[in-house]
């Protein structure tokens, strides 16, 4: 049985301390790895190596360290098939989802490559009689990377590549749930030419995160996972004097204007909602339908029956299974309340059943696509995040109407329109409460040259993951004020002759 290992000053290590649960495939439960937490003396270890490679690595020129990163790129590249497979039967996604989970990441190291543009400082010149001022990026030291199961190549690509291009060490503390992608990635990495300590993995639960964030050693810390969570490392960081950006959960509300194409709404609102299981922070999972829009639920209902879950290689599968059990029973359990609290459900994904081409595979975590319509505000199915294929349908009579009701959600993650109105398109994204619109665009990530910029609960902090924003966080700007006087160009005659 494969062991989960922890990455610690350049050595692949068995972790030493508290029994972890093993890491089950979600499609059918099987164990595919079983992992112990790092120890205290091993959490130690890593810190004091970090810290090492902290001193070294700011030594390194800028382009150098790009180098690495077109080598890691590189490497990627080549095995990108690999790791979305290992990706896939870790998480459960299919082919398609994980290649795309593996390509995002591999798209935040190619804007690494480009590093030494994105440090350079500000200048000016005579800012005072004689006197220069001019700015450089410096990296911080030991940065501190925590991220959760949905995008196990993706998310932690999204920090170490751009943390360590900027001259910082980094410690991963990956989820639990998937950690066998990442640290094949963290081996890539390595192997792309990485000083051995420059990255180190940490494997753990809550202790370990809570050890981290108190450790002195740790100068930022990136954070993606749940609400709570992130508030809790918000807090528990800053108050340890770190620089701290956690991103959270989300609600992500998609309009429909009556003069939106009504197939490719339905099309963005399936593929939005029940991909991936419904389990990524920009999931659209409520469909806010303004006026006559209303009249694309029957169509709406019809092709979402069509979608069912399979496993990652069946390439007539919508999406896969959810990443556990105790996940697949809470979101059954918010069903039920859904129905409970007088939602009508128009499909009922718990009524799905796994056939024949889940042969032996019953028991994975299968819940077919669910759409609810009359859902209002106060339902539990709307105030929590369901993070699974569950979709939900509000409907309002004005795009004022769906302004407000976006607006009032504490979550601020993604949201988008479909319009063929150009004025209220433009209404839309200027008065929506919200850091990543879409415009005809359902699931709007931007691309790497810009930053991932959720607000509200969906972001404690104020500088998002990779762009310019993340260089800016994993650095430090140290102004310089420098003052030659005129005369003194006497005293260096043989400069004065050489410049003639
Ligand atoms: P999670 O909060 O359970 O876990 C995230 C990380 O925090 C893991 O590494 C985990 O070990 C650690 N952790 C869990 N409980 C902890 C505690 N009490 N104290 C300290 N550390 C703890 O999240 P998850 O279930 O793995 O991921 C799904 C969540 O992540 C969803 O809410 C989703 O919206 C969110 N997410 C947000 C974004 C974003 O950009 N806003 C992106 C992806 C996922």
């Amino acid at each position: 049985m494969q062991q989960v290992k922890q990455l610690i000053a350049g050595q692949w290590q068995q972790g030493m301390g508290e029994v972890m649960a093993d890491v089950i495939n979600p499609a059918d439960q099987s164990i595919l790895a079983t992992q112990n937490a790092a120890s205290e003396q091993q959490v130690a270890e890593a810190l004091a190596s970090a810290q090492q490679a902290a001193n070294e690595w700011r030594e390194v020129p800028a382009p150098e360290r790009a180098r690495l990163m077109f080598s890691f790129q590189h490497l990627l590249k080549q095995h990108h098939d690999e790791l979305a497979e290992l990706l896939a039967q870790d998480t459960g996604k299919t082919f398609a989802d994980a290649k795309g989970d593996v390509w995002r990441g591999i798209e935040v190291v190619e804007q690494a490559c480009g590093i030494a543009s994105n440090l350079m400082g500000e200048t000016l010149e005579n800012a005072a009689r004689d006197i220069d001022c001019y700015s450089y990026t410096q990296p911080l030291g030991v940065c501190l990377g925590i991220t959760p199961f949905n995008f196990p190549a993706m998310i932690p690509m999204w920090m170490f590549p751009l943390a360590t291009a900027c001259g910082n060490s980094f410690i991963l503390k990956p989820s639990e749930q998937d950690p066998l992608t990442p640290n094949r990635i963290a081996e890539l990495f390595i192997e792309a030419g990485a000083p051995a300590n420059l990255l180190q993995v940490l494997h753990g639960g809550p202790s370990l995160v809570d050890r981290l964030l108190e450790a002195p050693e740790i100068k930022a810390v990136s954070f993606v996972g749940s609400a709570h969570v992130a508030e809790h490392v918000y807090h528990k960081g800053t108050q340890h004097n770190k620089r701290v950006q956690a991103f959270a959960g989300a609600k992500n509300h998609m309009v429909v204007m009556p003069d939106a194409n009504a197939s490719q709404v339905v099309n963005a609102l399936v593929g939005s909602s029940v991909g991936a299981a419904g389990q990524r922070c920009m999931a659209i999972s409520v469909a806010v339908l303004v006026g006559d829009a209303k009249a694309v639920i029957p169509q709406l209902q019809e092709e979402m029956a069509k979608v069912s879950p399979g496993r990652w290689n069946d390439p007539d599968a919508g999406y896969g299974p959810l990443i556990s059990e105790g996940s697949k029973k809470r979101v059954v359990n918010l069903i039920q309340q859904g129905i409970d609290e007088g939602a009508s459900c128009l499909l009922d994904g718990r009524e799905w059943q796994p056939g024949e081409k889940l042969a032996g595979a019953e028991q994975g975590n299968w819940l077919g696509p669910t759409l609810f319509s009359d859902v209002s505000e106060s339902m539990a199915i709307y105030q929590q995040e369901i993070f699974g294929p569950v979709l939900l349908v509000m409907t309002v009579g004005s795009l004022e109407d769906a302004l407000a009701l976006i607006n009032r959600n504490p979550f601020g993650n993604g949201t988008s329109i479909f319009t063929s109105s150009g004025a209220a398109a433009r209404q839309f994204q200027h008065q929506v409460s919200v850091g990543q619109v879409g415009i005809n665009v359902p699931i709007p990530v931007p691309l790497p040259c810009f930053s991932f910029t959720g607000w509200k609960g969906s972001f404690f902090g104020d500088l998002h993951a990779y762009g310019k924003q993340a260089v800016r966080f994993y650095t430090e700007t140290k102004t310089i004020t420098s003052r030659w006087f005129e005369g003194d160009v006497a005293g260096a005659p043989n400069m004065t002759i050489h410049l003639k």
